[in-house]
């Protein structure tokens, strides 16, 4: 074999040998890197959904069949409490004879029980058995015609837990106008329930957002807690971000649903005391280590505004958006504001349960 000949093999095996090494090289930064694997189910309590755990590129599979089975536990809780579903456990409920046991599954009935003890807590502002004068506003947002007062003062006089008994077994409804509407907690305690699946596949972080409630474990992919945006609820873009990790984040503003009458909005959350929609803050957001303790204080805080501020348990945080899109304010609690990254509203107030 000539010189020349020897040399250029030299090189040549060289050549093979760098790539081999780059690629070694790579596939290591690959499998050492953490990922986000995503998953987007579609129309998972007739909303958008997204969910997200991270791992190292090897642990793909395993992330998948989490993310897969987290959705399995979505859409079987939704099945048995939706009130827009038919054959759900809360419409058997809903349409069963006065009088009537109904049986129930175990967590239909812990939600239940949670939206009970929550009427209490909230001073009767989060009431799940409001569900007559929830029918009666959606459909006057439907025709655009304020609902008249007899029928305001019927759907006051059904919307009342007295009308209503749970037990070990199922509930039962006493009267044919009564029912349940379990929107402003269902969310909360799906998400929790899909955020245990997750967890107990010991993933170092993870997240479960379904319409814009969430709940986060751990850290992102890049090591740090996860960014949230909170939606400005008069317009586009954001009023605030935070960076949260082990928190649950969730948002209820008349922005995303509302009924329109005479040019009017009203807000889909009813204030139980009046029998009308709520008017107390455009957008309330609340920060709980759980997320349907997070539901179920967004929804009550929607009725009572700032004054809700002092009735907040322990660990549970606050912002909510007052005014209208030209004058507005953002009220949140100081534990909220240490969690709030730059740049800052420029409307902020910092408030305690005393008061600013
Ligand atoms: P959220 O978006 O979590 O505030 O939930 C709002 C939904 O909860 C509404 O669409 C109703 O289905 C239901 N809801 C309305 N007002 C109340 C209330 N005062 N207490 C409990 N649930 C309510
Ligand atoms: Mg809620």
């Amino acid at each position: 074999m000539r010189r020349e000949q020897w040399i250029g093999g030299l090189l040549f095996l060289g050549l093979i040998a760098l790539v081999a090494l780059g690629q070694w090289r790579i596939g290591v930064r690959r499998r050492s890197t953490p990922v986000a694997v995503l998953h987007r189910p579609r129309a998972v309590m007739g909303t958008t959904c997204s969910m997200a755990v991270v791992v190292f590129e090897r642990d793909r599979a395993k992330a998948e069949e989490a993310l897969q089975a987290a959705e399995i536990v979505l859409r079987r809780i939704e099945a048995r409490m939706s009130s827009w579903l038919d054959d759900s456990e809360i419409s058997a409920l809903n349409t069963a004879r006065p009088g009537v046991h109904v049986p129930l599954e175990a967590e239909t009935l812990e939600v239940l029980r949670a939206a009970s003890e929550a009427a209490a807590r909230t001073g009767g502002t989060f009431d799940v058995t409001c569900g007559p004068l929830v029918r009666l506003w959606q459909q006057a947002g439907l025709e655009g015609v304020l609902p008249r007062q007899a029928a305001l003062d019927r759907a006051r006089a059904a919307s009342n837990w007295s009308l209503f008994d749970l037990d070990a077994a199922g509930a039962t409804r006493h009267s044919q106008d009564a029912c349940v509407d379990l929107g402003g907690i269902t969310k909360g305690y799906a998400i929790d329930r899909a955020v245990e699946v997750l967890q107990a596949a010991a993933f170092s972080g993870g997240l479960v957002d379904v319409g814009g409630d969430l709940r986060c474990f751990g850290r992102d992919m890049t090591g740090k807690p996860w960014p949230v945006d909170l939606q400005n609820p008069f317009g586009r873009g954001r009023v605030a971000r935070l960076e949260v990790s082990d928190t649950a984040v969730t948002t209820s503003g008349n922005y995303a649903r509302y009924a329109e009458i005479d040019g009017r909005r009203y807000s889909h959350i009813i204030d139980p005391r009046t029998g009308r929609p709520a008017e107390a803050a455009a957008s309330v957001t609340i920060l709980a280590p759980e997320a349907m303790t997070a539901d179920i204080w967004a929804t009550a805080l929607g009725v009572l505004g700032l004054d809700g501020f002092a009735l907040l348990p322990e660990g549970v945080e606050a912002l909510i958006v007052i005014g209208d899109e030209h004058n507005y304010r953002v009220y949140c609690t100081p534990g909220c504001r240490g969690l709030l990254v730059e740049p800052l509203p420029r409307q902020l107030s910092v408030w305690d349960s005393a008061g600013p």
